[in-house]
């Protein structure tokens, strides 16, 4: 008979072959993935709190293997981020963007503007900028329609060169945002280095497990200086009316969430909004 340990190490073996063996297959199914046009579009609504309007979308990457079955990305991107696959993932995506434009907002006769995330291993790849622009110059897109996402944690490493290329999206005039806003490092020094446009609050501002009235005061704090920034706000995860309304009340312009939408496939996302 084992003893508890010997049962913790040989589970935890267990989840750990299974991690490589998943790893391996994914590796091995990539490159087909992306010829057989398995990585797939979706886009998740981004509304105006004031009266709901659409006021934007963001792509999100979804995988759905015949091999592997539907995966989402936190399996795989950690991993392609490792293995350098994601630059060509992030473009594939790049370019899906660019074949869906353009969205016409009905009522505004507007462009609707597409956030995408970039991971910063893209970002940092030799020739990103002329690459980017050649994607989406060839396709006749204009800069501004295009909204670039980074997470504070591409910024860990080599934070000015970091800085140095969203310095250069930005003059080319692209927009920028700085996504999942308070995990991590060092965000507020940050702020005030980057030329960047919307501020996304991560949904952990809204986490049920904290004291209300202290994550209200957080949440004011935030908000208020983001405003005094100039800055457009969104905040993420938003599934509740409840949610929502402080948020309207506390005067977060924009939100992001399950009480809006989740993320639909790129289609169906056009359907639902007429564009
Ligand atoms: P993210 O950029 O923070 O994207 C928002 C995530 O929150 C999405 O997860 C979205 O489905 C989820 N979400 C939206 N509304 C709600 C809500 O009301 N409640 C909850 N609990 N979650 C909500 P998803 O699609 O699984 O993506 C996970 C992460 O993967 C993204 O986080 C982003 O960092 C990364 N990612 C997705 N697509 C791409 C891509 O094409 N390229 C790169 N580099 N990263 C991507
Ligand atoms: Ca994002
Ligand atoms: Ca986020
Ligand atoms: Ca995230």
């Amino acid at each position: 008979k084992e003893s508890p340990d010997k049962e913790g190490i040989s589970r935890y073996d267990q989840v750990f072959r299974n991690a490589v063996e998943l790893k391996n297959r994914i590796e091995q199914h990539e490159d087909e993935a992306l010829a057989n046009r398995e990585f797939q579009l979706y886009l998740q609504p981004k509304n105006r709190l004031a009266d709901g309007a659409l006021a934007g979308a963001e792509a999100l990457v979804r995988w759905n293997s015949p091999k592997l079955g539907f995966l989402p990305p936190d399996s795989f991107i950690p991993l392609f981020e490792k293995n350098g696959f994601i630059v060509q993932l992030d473009f594939y995506m790049l370019k899906r963007v660019c074949q869906t434009y353009p969205m016409t907002v009905p009522g505004t006769g507007e462009a609707l503007v597409v956030s995408m995330n970039f991971s910063r291993v893209t970002i940092m790849r030799e020739g990103f900028i002329e690459r980017l622009l050649h994607v989406v110059d060839s396709a006749r897109i204009p800069h501004e329609a295009i909204e670039v996402e980074v997470t504070e944690s591409a910024f860990v490493m080599d934070e000015d060169a970091v800085i140095n290329k969203l310095e250069t999206l930005k003059a080319m005039g692209f927009r920028l945002a700085m996504d999942d806003f308070g995990t991590g490092y060092s965000s507020l020094n940050l702020l005030r280095k980057l030329p960047i446009d919307v501020l996304k609050i991560d949904r952990g501002f809204l986490s049920e497990n904290t004291d209300p009235s202290r994550s209200r005061s957080v949440l004011k704090g935030v908000l208020d200086m983001a405003g005094d920034l100039g800055l457009v706000t969104v905040c993420e995860g938003v599934e509740t009316e409840e949610q929502a309304s402080m948020l309207r009340e506390l005067g977060c312009p924009v939100a992001q969430g399950y009480v809006f939408s989740k993320p639909l496939p790129e289609g169906e996302f056009r359907t639902r909004y007429g564009l």
